[in-house]
């Protein structure tokens, strides 16, 4: 359902009350295109609510410009939607003030920026959403200005949208911005490409019908099959290496199906060998193998028919909605998940350990004398480069570098949780602890009491925090296994019942508790029966053998343990 359509069958709502307060505000105003002004607001909202974000953050979105642009104080809306929303709307309403070229007198909403990100990511998804149609429709502002906003679109927000891993809008906006970049790059672009893209798209949508034909005849049905052309500024970054030769472009418009599961995704590929032979070298395992910002697809490239070369993309739904929306993602698996709309999040970018940095930077600057331009140039490369951001089962967001792991991860939320850490869930499915993170991941440490580091962890771990923590309790358990050189010696005497495979159990019980045995008799009852085990073992403390026992007694077979140090 759209925001329109939410907004009339529920008028009583917050997205309708949002809607028809917005729509009252901006009476008689226009945008430059001479359209109503309404129509912008509403438009960041659908976007939104296309990625499925929370009631507030909609609402938030199509009363993002009445207080700037309509002068309605900032209490009427917390009067009228509550504190939330009134936060959200203060958010963007600030980050709409910042402009990048950083002249002088700009540094201090730059600082108001960094304020408002700091307290909920939200803030930073209505403004993404308010750029995107700002700059589907820039063509309307006069030239200086189209310009500044490109390249404050393409050096500031595409960028951001990338490190949260939301790929398809980062590409987006960057095609937007490139025309008004390099006009010149464009014209030639357009002149030495359209009628190849025009004519591969032609090809492919002809095509479509036919393959999609041969899945369902091999029992795999689809749920999209879409024609994609390379957006003009990749294809333009991709030329500049390919010595602008067009010819050697294969992806320049590509086939992407997209499937219910991994299985269905080399079933597809399968059907597509057989049909067309594939072009050697060109097929891609992103699956198996992701790409390092966590894409995943099979990629291969077949001759078609009259020898035309189709690039296809074969993905899961949820392959497909991670790469589209990144973090934002979280919001359309919560909701699947509930089967409602998420909750409110809580004020997700709290913890993020990007915006202590900004506020560090903030600070420095402030206090430092550095000029505004040094300050944005820092923020531009290590604000956004090699980090990525995994989200908590609530929905916190946990900031950490590329590469991270779910220890790391276990590490950033408590260390407590790091080192009692046993094993991870990352989107629902249990994962290896060494598995590299990225961004949208939802991520759960799976916890055992008493647990401690393994020294095997400082072999993958990406963060400092977390090779501190495991090494510091190392460390301390190697005192502590020092002491254990002098380990207590025990005699336990166990009653059996014996049966086949008891010993094995038994002994196996007691290895996996760590704890090694010295000796092993076994004492003959009356009846020929064993009825006695008297295993000699050295332990490292007393408490194990008291968990030993417990763990001996619920075997099957044994009627009762006791033990005495020796
Ligand atoms: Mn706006």
């Amino acid at each position: 359902m759209t925001v329109k359509e939410r907004a009339k069958k529920e008028p009583q709502g917050l997205v309708g009350r949002a809607f028809a307060f917005a729509r009252e505000a901006h009476k008689g105003q226009e945008r430059r295109s001479g359209e109503p002004y309404f129509n912008h607001p509403l438009a960041a909202a659908e976007t939104l609510n296309d990625w499925h974000l929370d009631d507030a953050t909609v609402a938030a979105a199509l009363l993002h410009d009445t207080v700037e642009d309509t002068g309605v104080p900032l209490e009427k809306i917390e009067k009228e939607f509550g504190a939330e929303v009134a936060f959200l709307v203060d958010g963007v309403t600030k980050l709409g003030r910042i402009k990048y070229r950083g002249a002088e007198d700009k540094a201090e909403n730059l600082r108001k920026m960094v304020l408002a990100i700091s307290e909920d990511l939200r803030v930073v998804l209505i403004k993404l959403s308010d750029r995107l149609h700002n700059m589907q429709t820039l063509d309307a502002l006069p030239a200086a200005k189209q310009k500044r906003v490109a390249l404050e679109t393409d050096e500031i927000y595409a960028p951001l949208a990338y490190r949260l891993g939301m790929h398809d809008l980062s590409g987006e906006l960057q095609d937007l911005a490139f025309p008004y970049l390099h006009p010149e790059e464009y014209r030639w672009l357009l002149g030495a490409a359209k009628e190849q893209y025009e004519a591969r798209r032609e090809y492919l949508e002809k095509m479509k019908p036919r393959v999609k034909k041969l899945l369902e005849e091999r029992g795999i049905a689809p749920l999209a099959i879409e024609v994609r052309a390379k957006r003009y500024a990749s294809l333009y970054k991709k030329l500049l290496k390919r010595d602008m030769d067009l010819g050697r472009i294969y992806d320049l418009v590509a086939m992407r199906i997209i499937v219910r599961d991994v299985a269905e995704c080399y079933a597809a590929l399968g059907v597509i060998h057989e049909e067309w032979p594939p072009v050697p070298r060109r097929i891609k395992d992103y699956i198996a193998m992701p790409k390092p910002n966590g894409y995943r697809s099979l990629h291969t490239t077949v001759i078609g028919p009259d020898a035309m070369t189709i690039e296809f993309q074969i993905r899961t739904k949820a392959m497909h909605d991670e790469d589209e929306h990144g973090i934002a993602a979280h919001w359309l698996y919560e909701e699947r998940r509930k089967g409602v709309r998420a909750p409110s999040g809580p004020r997700l970018a709290k913890e993020l350990e990007w915006v202590q940095q900004l506020k560090r930077w903030q600070e420095r600057f402030t206090d430092g004398g550095g000029s505004p331009e040094e300050f944005l140039e820092s923020m531009k490369v290590d604000f956004f480069k090699d980090r990525i951001f995994a989200v908590t089962p609530h929905g916190d967001v946990v900031d950490l570098p590329v590469g991270s792991t779910p220890i790391d991860f276990a590490y950033h939320v408590h260390s407590a949780i790091g080192d009692s850490a046993s094993g991870a869930k990352v989107n629902g499915a249990i994962t290896p602890l060494d598995r590299r993170l990225k961004s949208g991941d939802v991520v759960e440490i799976i916890t055992q009491k008493g647990k401690k580091p393994s020294e095997d962890w400082l072999r993958f771990v990406a963060t400092s925090l977390a090779r501190d923590h495991i090494r510091s309790v190392l460390r301390g358990k190697g005192a502590f296994s020092r002491v254990a050189k002098m380990p207590t010696h025990a005699e336990i005497t166990i009653g059996v019942d014996p049966h086949l495979g008891l010993i094995e159990n038994i002994s196996g019980t007691i290895a996996r508790q760590g704890i090694g045995i010295a000796s092993f008799h076994t004492d003959a009852g009356g009846d020929g029966h064993f009825r006695f085990y008297r295993i000699e073992v050295s332990v490292a403390a007393r408490s194990k053998l008291d968990k030993l026992s417990l763990r001996l007694r619920k075997i099957k077979g044994v009627k009762s343990v006791k033990y005495r140090l020796a």
